[in-house]
């Protein structure tokens, strides 16, 4: 085993060989960190990320009011206590994730402004082979690994997602993606259109719709929201009672998780019960007359997009004071003073903010060799979400659509952790996936069903995907309370994993 570079300052020495390689020092990557420090402490790691510090989302993003879409107490980490409200912003998960880092003494694991662009397995040496480039001097760095834990999130950072609409050449105002919020943007006494109703456009509106002169948000369809205060009654009481915040930490995950599986429960069995429950909530916030049904009762099935939350209802105060208005069209073109809509109206624009999503970037755009051939993932089957057929070596971190991400960062990170502590009791150096002959004729499908869960950033990008079978554990699930007991007791020995 070989040494890792020991402190941060020391970037630009040799990294040499390490067992494992981290890939990306976000929420997934430091926890990933945690893990290894935790429950493989022998193994020698590094931590490799592209920006110039930890966070990965919540560095990237600093449009205003930018904050979680989910309780702290699951997106947290299992292992450290949240002592704030239930949802949090960008700050506050940075200074978290700061914590976990200083506490456990990840730093001197961490190389930042280093993007890994090519990954080469040899089966011989039974080593990944990595080229990276530092991004602050332009300099190479090579060095090689034992395994590789991407945990490289699944959009691409530098740059959002924007639809090519009509004459967007045309428009003379100024166009703003989320994404690249910038420091100079003029808001006040502007209109300002943003495109999208998601989570982003959810958050965006009411941060700043005092300050605009006039704001509207124009959705193609409409979104799902819930509205909830910003606060957890239970964590309140047990934290009144002086409760150990380990253990109101964990009796919150419990009590959240039991109630996000009834609402999911509810999702499949009385769609139309859930419905009416959002929407009426919406209704009851939103002045007479307003067209609740037209704005925000979507045409798919609560749940087959993320539920987007609004604490305390506040995108619906901005509508009610009249700071913000809400249109449901499609965009003909832009023109010079806005956009025309296939209605016949025309919305004025100063400003137009695309929230308009994400780029999937598949396996952080890094360019992977096996043995010297490309490695296609769509020509690979998941094996339970965390790894891939024929590929030695590498395990991935993806969370899940309807609960919090985090939730399954632990508990692939437990996965990999025993996997590793497995190779070594067996004297093995390569774990390749491998579809057994009774596997063969298993029928392959999307990665995701779209039924189950279709936003556009995963549709545009399904074909990049591998593909999953009809069975355990060539498939993704996407139930914490199924996948941590499955996950926990998965038998590493049962053919599907090939050894050696
Ligand atoms: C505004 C916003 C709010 C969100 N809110 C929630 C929420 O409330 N709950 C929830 O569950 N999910 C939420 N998500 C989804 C969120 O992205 C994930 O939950 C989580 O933050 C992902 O963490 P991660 O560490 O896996 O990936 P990221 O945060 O995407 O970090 C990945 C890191 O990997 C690095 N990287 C990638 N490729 C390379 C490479 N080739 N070389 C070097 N480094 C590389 C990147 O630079 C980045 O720092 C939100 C997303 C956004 C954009």
């Amino acid at each position: 085993m070989s040494q890792v570079t020991e402190t941060a300052t020391e970037v630009t020495a040799d990294i040499g060989h390490v067992d494992v390689l981290v890939v990306g020092a976000g929420i997934s990557g430091i926890g990933a960190a945690y893990h290894l420090l935790e429950q493989q402490p022998d193994k020698s790691f590094v931590v490799l990320d592209a920006l110039e510090t930890f966070g990965g989302t919540w560095w990237t993003h600093r449009y205003p009011g930018v904050r979680s879409d989910s309780d702290l107490f699951t997106f947290g980490y299992r292992f450290k206590p949240w002592r704030g409200t239930p949802i949090a912003t960008a700050q506050e998960i940075l200074s978290y994730l700061g914590e976990v880092i200083d506490e456990n003494d990840i730093d001197r694991h961490i190389r930042y402004q280093h993007r890994i662009l090519e990954a080469h397995w040899s089966t011989d040496d039974r080593l990944w082979s990595i080229v990276a480039i530092r991004t602050d001097t332009g300099e190479e760095v090579r060095f090689t690994a034992g395994f590789v834990w991407m945990c490289q999130g699944y959009y691409r950072h530098g740059e959002g997602y924007t639809p090519e609409w009509p004459a967007m050449v045309d428009f003379g105002g100024r166009i703003v993606h989320p994404q690249q919020w910038p420091d100079d943007l003029e808001l006040a006494e502007q209109k300002v259109v943003v495109i999208g109703s998601g989570a982003t456009a959810a958050t965006l509106i009411p941060a700043i719709a005092r300050e605009c002169g006039h704001i509207t948000m124009l959705q193609r369809s409409p979104t799902f929201f819930v509205v909830r205060p910003n606060s957890n009654e239970l964590a309140d009481t047990l934290r009144d009672l002086d409760i150990p915040d380990e253990w109101t930490h964990e009796i919150v995950r419990r009590k959240i998780l039991k109630d996000q599986e009834a609402i999911t429960k509810m999702s499949f069995e009385s769609p139309e019960l859930l419905r009416a429950f959002l929407v009426d909530t919406i209704r009851g916030l939103l002045p007479e007359g307003f067209d609740v049904d037209r704005h925000f009762n979507p045409t798919y099935r609560p749940w087959q997009q993320r539920l987007a939350v609004l604490p305390d209802g506040d995108l619906f105060e901005a509508i009610r004071e009249g700071q913000a208005s809400v249109v449901t069209d499609q965009i003909e073109r832009f023109t010079p003073t806005g956009i025309q809509l296939e209605s016949g109206d025309h919305l004025d624009a100063d400003v137009i903010i695309t929230a308009t999503g994400f780029d999937l970037a598949v396996l952080g755009d890094i360019a992977f060799t096996i043995d010297g051939e490309p490695l296609t993932l769509s020509d690979t089957v998941t094996y339970r979400g965390i790894m891939f057929t024929g590929v030695p070596n590498l395990a991935y971190v993806f969370g899940y659509f309807r609960a919090s991400w985090t939730l399954r960062a632990d508990l692939i990170a437990d996965f990999v952790c025993r996997l590793l502590g497995h190779m070594d009791e067996c004297g093995a150096t390569m774990v390749t996936p491998m579809l057994r002959p009774e596997d063969a004729d298993m029928a392959l499908g999307p990665w995701v069903d779209p039924e189950n869960f279709n936003p556009g950033y995963l549709t545009r990008s399904m074909h990049l995907m591998p593909q999953q079978g009809d069975c355990e554990p060539w498939q993704m699930l996407h139930d914490y309370t199924v996948e941590r007991d499955l996950l926990a007791a998965a038998a590493l020995d049962d053919g599907t994993l090939e050894l050696k």
